[in-house]
Parts: C-alpha cells; sequence; structure tokens
C-alpha cells in the first residue's frame, strides 16, 4: 500500500503541469483578493447602431494579481463559481456597478445604462432580488438603468427558478438580456417562458459574418425572431466596419466591440462619455 501510494504521488507530480499550477496560483489568492480590494470592473461601450450614439456599457470583471498582472474573467470565474466565492465576488460586482450609476447621475451621465453578467450561481441563490433592492435603494439608482446579462446556459439549469427570477427582475424594472444567445444547445422555448428585454448575439456568430453565408442567416433570422418577440437586439464583439454595416442593415438596435472601443477602466470611460456629449 505504501509503494501504491507513492506511485500516485509521483503521477499527480508528472500531471501536475502549467495550467494545474496557474489554477493553485489563482485558487489560493482568490478569497483574499476580494478582501484586499485587487477586483476591478471595466468598461465597455455600448452603442446604438442607427445614430452611432453611445447608450451605455457593460461592465467586465479585473484581477490585478499582484503575480501575475491583469488577469481576465475567463481565467478565474470558472474557478470562483466551483469555490463559490462567485456569490460575494457577484455581490460585489453589483455593488461596484450601481455606485457607478449614481456616480453617474452627479456627473451628468445619468442616461447611460449599466450591464451586468450575472453567473450561473447567483441566478440559483435565493439573495440576489433583496440585494438589488438595498444596493438599488441605497444609491438612488433607477433600475432601468441596470441590466443583467444572463447566458443561456446558466437560465436552463433550472428553468422553473429562473422564470421566477427573470420575472422578479422586470417587476423591479431591471431590464435583464439573454447573453451568448445561440450557443447554450438549447430549444427556444424558453424564449416563451421567460421575461425579456433583449438578446444578446454572441461573437461567435459576428466573426465571420461577412464571409460565412450560415453565420450571415442566423445572424439576420435572430434579429427578426428578436424583433417578432418583441425584443431589442445587441450584438457583442463587433470588429470592423462592414459587420457594423451589416448588422445596421439588417435592424441590429445596438452593438459592442473593438471597432467602437474596448473595455477601459472606469475613469476613461467617464472621461469619453462627457467628452461625447460635449461634442
Ligand atoms: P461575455 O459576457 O461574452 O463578454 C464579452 C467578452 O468579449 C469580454 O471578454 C470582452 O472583453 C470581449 N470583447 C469585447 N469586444 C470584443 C471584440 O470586438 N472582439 C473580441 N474578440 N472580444 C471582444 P472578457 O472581459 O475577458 O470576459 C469574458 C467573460 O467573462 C464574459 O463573456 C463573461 O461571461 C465573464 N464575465 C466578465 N465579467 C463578469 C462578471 O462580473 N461576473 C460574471 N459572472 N462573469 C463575468
Ligand atoms: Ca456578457
Ligand atoms: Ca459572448
Ligand atoms: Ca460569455
Amino acid at each position: 500500500a505504501k509503494s501504491e501510494g507513492r506511485g500516485n504521488f509521483q503521477f499527480f507530480s508528472h500531471a501536475m503541469n502549467a495550467a494545474t499550477h496557474e489554477r493553485l496560483l489563482l485558487e489560493s489568492r482568490l478569497w483574499q483578493a476580494l478582501e484586499q480590494g485587487e477586483f476591478d470592473l471595466y468598461l465597455q461601450p455600448q452603442v446604438d447602431l442607427p445614430s452611432g450614439t453611445l447608450v451605455g456599457a457593460e461592465a467586465l470583471l479585473r484581477w490585478r494579481h499582484p503575480e501575475l498582472g491583469m488577469v481576465g474573467p475567463d481565467r478565474f470565474v470558472p474557478i470562483a463559481e466551483e469555490s463559490g466565492l462567485i456569490l460575494p465576488l457577484g455581490e460585489w460586482v453589483l455593488q461596484h456597478a450601481i455606485g457607478l450609476l449614481g456616480r453617474w447621475q452627479t456627473l451628468g451621465l445619468g442616461h447611460l445604462r449599466l450591464a451586468v453578467n450575472l453567473s450561473a450561481r447567483q441566478c440559483q441563490g435565493k439573495a440576489l432580488l433583496a440585494q438589488l433592492d438595498v444596493l438599488l435603494a441605497a444609491a438612488g439608482v433607477d433600475p432601468a438603468l441596470l441590466e443583467l446579462e444572463i447566458t443561456e446556459s446558466a437560465a436552463m439549469q433550472d428553468p422553473e427558478r429562473s422564470r421566477a427570477l427573470l420575472q422578479g427582475l422586470r417587476a423591479r424594472g431591471i431590464r435583464v438580456a439573454i447573453d451568448d444567445f445561440g450557443t447554450g444547445y438549447s430549444s427556444l422555448s424558453y424564449l416563451k417562458l421567460f421575461e425579456l428585454d433583449r438578446i444578446k448575439i454572441d461573437r461567435g456568430f459576428v466573426k465571420d459574418i461577412e464571409t460565412d453565408p450560415n453565420d450571415a442567416a442566423i445572424v439576420s433570422a435572430t434579429i427578426g425572431l428578436a424583433h417578432a418577440l418583441g425584443l431589442d437586439v445587441i450584438a457583442e464583439g463587433v470588429e470592423t466596419v462592414a459587420q457594423a454595416d451589416f448588422l445596421k442593415a439588417h435592424g441590429c438596435d445596438e452593438a459592442q466591440g473593438y471597432l467602437f472601443a474596448p473595455p477601459m477602466p472606469a475613469a476613461d470611460f467617464e472621461r469619453a462619455a462627457s467628452a461625447a456629449l460635449d461634442g
């Protein structure tokens, strides 16, 4: 038994590749990171396609890791989901985002909306609606300025529960968007089940819109479907003028992507938004 144990250990130490090492490095600091204020929200502009005007932003989480530098959410959000940290972290994100909306009222930017990503666990938990009530009231923010983005797959983990949650959000005037639309391998039946404001077309469909007739067909059909259901549409990952032109020609309401601006620190966003107002 003793030698067997040692064999297992050797197996593990060999299997401990770079990815596992990074994971441990991230996981071991994640809880501390929240206490020490290492997280930040970057903001990516969202623009009205017909007019090109700025209408709001999506808040995207960043981690200033003391050894690894700026770490993107794809590397730590899944770990936070598994460990349960996503609940306090998600609450921090909401608090920070609603704080920004409150600040914008005083900066003359009170017309701008802010979209926040929700994790699957936040959708399943019971705390979210009460948290939002407290945070919005404390900041004196109109709930209609806040949009919550929920992926198809997160919403479909427990459709009944999600239905109740989305109804609660909409009853408060908070906007709801389905994120990464079309990537969740679920049927479209949830579009009847859920109360929604809009659909967000995934970057994966936008990327090859000019060259792939299937992607072009999917995008234009999605816009048509959304509008027929009374929903708005925003496209993410718009990088070229040709993509924006296609989306505009097919009636897409809003867009977001590197063509307009990358995610940026809140202060930069506020400066750009104020400058746009001054003309
Ligand atoms: P997402 O919600 O689909 O966010 C869009 C991602 O596309 C962002 O990556 C954004 O920086 C990137 N992006 C924006 N424009 C372009 C473009 O024109 N081209 C390309 N190639 N990419 C573009 P990011 O910031 O790394 O976020 C990755 C994912 O992490 C997000 O995907 C979202 O699912 C998750 N996430 C971000 N912030 C939060 C958060 O506060 N809470 C939770 N639960 N998840 C978050
Ligand atoms: Ca999103
Ligand atoms: Ca996406
Ligand atoms: Ca996503």
